[in-house]
């Protein structure tokens, strides 16, 4: 069962006849992006299939990190930071962000390279994130008795609750002039002469000038009913949520084949963060050779599968038209199965490591699917063959953290402000 999210009172109401800005999706970055362009008065209606942060962006770990990023996202992070900081201002609620940093460990060699390989490369950013010995993790979280060579810490990583903060985004957004409405799937684009125009959705148009895409894993569906080519492919994360407990600390930790960090509520939120289910798709099969070298350096990561899910998503049309029911309203929550074998390697690999985690009872589990890009980095740019339309998707499982400056910079591209950050990296055009 996913996450509750902190209940949103989204009054019912027609689909408005035209709008400035049309945003399909509402996830925290659909919700983060109409946040910032109602605060500049732009008039802005987001269109969502389902509830508001039904999919990932309710069922993420909440971990808000720069570690372990690529050097050129750090920028993102980095701008994230400071508007995490000043959400409470913002939105006039706590969304839990709390520095309490996050360290990764490793009880390898090679691991520990890894961590170090990633620490040179982001020398010149000058982050606080700095390797550990044993001793100091057994000093930063006491009582464990795993065997460790060392860790990545950096104190100035964070966590905030997936559940509080689409919530009130979208509740600021809303006593912006935001519209939002829910049950409301876009079927595809209205054009005129080549640019955007508007949206047909299941509801009736909109027109529009402008049109976000931030459709998580559906917007590779969309796209590809435009005959364009978003290279994402869906893996699911299993995850558990603990009973309030007494807990080593108020790191987040990362170790090879488990993480734990702390919920609000004083439980704990876990993961097996060596295994991730790829269960095949037809997308798997179409685009496995442009993902050929993340397979092969993460075979072991993932628990790749053939199963319902291949049928499943087979049965949903990759091409339709507007007038016809499109996958969107069929798959109103995309809810996949939690795999309990990984959450049980999870709770056994930590218990063996710290074992306070012994008396953890397990109050919830579920799953999300996240969409991945060839090179784990987001799409957040306009789209060449189609004048109007801007894409931020393939977050990539971590996208939540950055979700702040991701969505500021998707409502700059679409305002034609200057962007928050140099938004070079996040072109779609490297995919093409
Ligand atoms: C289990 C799990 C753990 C994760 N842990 C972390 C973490 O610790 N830290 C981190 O930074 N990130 C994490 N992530 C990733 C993070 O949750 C995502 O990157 C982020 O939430 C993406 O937000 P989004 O708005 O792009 O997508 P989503 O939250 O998936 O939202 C997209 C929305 O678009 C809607 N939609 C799609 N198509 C249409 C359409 N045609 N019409 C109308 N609506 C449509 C969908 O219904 C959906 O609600 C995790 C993800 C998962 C699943």
């Amino acid at each position: 069962m996913a996450p509750t999210i902190e209940p949103v009172n989204i009054p019912a109401q027609p689909l408005p006849s035209a709008t400035t800005v049309v945003i399909i999706g509402g996830g925290i970055i659909g919700l983060t992006a109409a946040l910032t362009l109602a605060e500049r008065n732009i008039p802005v209606v987001v269109l969502e299939k389902g509830r508001i942060a039904g999919e990932q962006s309710s069922r993420n770990l909440g971990w808000v990190r720069k570690t372990n990023r690529h050097a050129e996202d750090i920028p993102l992070a980095l701008a994230s930071d400071r508007l995490w900081a000043q959400m409470p201002e913002r939105l006039g609620a706590d969304v839990g962000y709390r520095q309490a940093g996050i360290m990764f460990i490793g009880r390898t060699e090679a691991q520990m390279a890894m961590h170090e390989a990633w620490l040179s490369s982001v020398q010149h950013l000058s982050l606080d994130s700095r390797l550990l010995s044993a001793r100091e993790i057994a000093d930063k979280v006491p009582g464990g008795r795993g065997q460790w060579v060392g860790g990545l810490y950096t104190p100035s990583d964070a966590r905030a609750e997936p559940t509080l903060a689409s919530s009130a985004i979208a509740k600021a957004a809303m006593a912006k002039g935001a519209v939002i409405i829910e049950n409301c799937a876009v079927r595809d684009l209205v054009t005129n002469a080549g640019r955007v125009s508007g949206v047909l959705t299941e509801k009736g148009e909109i027109r529009c000038e402008q049109v976000l895409l931030a459709g998580g894993y559906w917007s590779r569906r969309f796209l590809g009913n435009l005959g364009i080519n978003f290279p994402t492919l869906p893996l699911i994360c299993s995850v558990l949520r603990t009973r309030p407990m007494e807990g080593p600390t108020d790191i987040a930790v990362g170790a090879p084949d488990f993480s734990f960090r702390k919920h609000k509520d004083g439980g704990f939120i876990i993961t097996q963060r060596g295994a991730l289910d790829a269960s095949l798709t037809l997308d798997h099969l179409l685009l496995g050779m442009r993902y050929l070298p993340q397979i092969k350096a993460q075979r072991s990561f993932m628990r790749i599968g053939l199963g319902k899910e291949f049928f499943r998503d087979l049965g949903l049309a990759r091409r339709w038209s507007g007038n016809k029911v499109s996958p969107f309203e069929k798959v109103r929550v995309q809810d996949p199965a939690a795999n309990q074998a990984l959450n049980k390697e999870a709770m056994d690999n930590l218990k063996a490591a710290w074992p306070v985690f012994e008396q953890a009872q397990i109050e919830q589990t579920w799953a999300g699917t996240i969409d991945v890009t060839p090179d784990s980095n987001p799409v957040i740019g306009p789209v060449a063959k189609i004048p109007g339309l801007t894409v931020a998707s393939g977050f990539s499982g971590h996208g939540f953290g950055t979700s702040p400056a991701a969505g500021h910079l998707a409502a700059d591209l679409v305002s034609g402000h200057t962007p928050i950050i140099d938004p070079a990296p996040y072109r779609f055009e490297r995919f093409l």
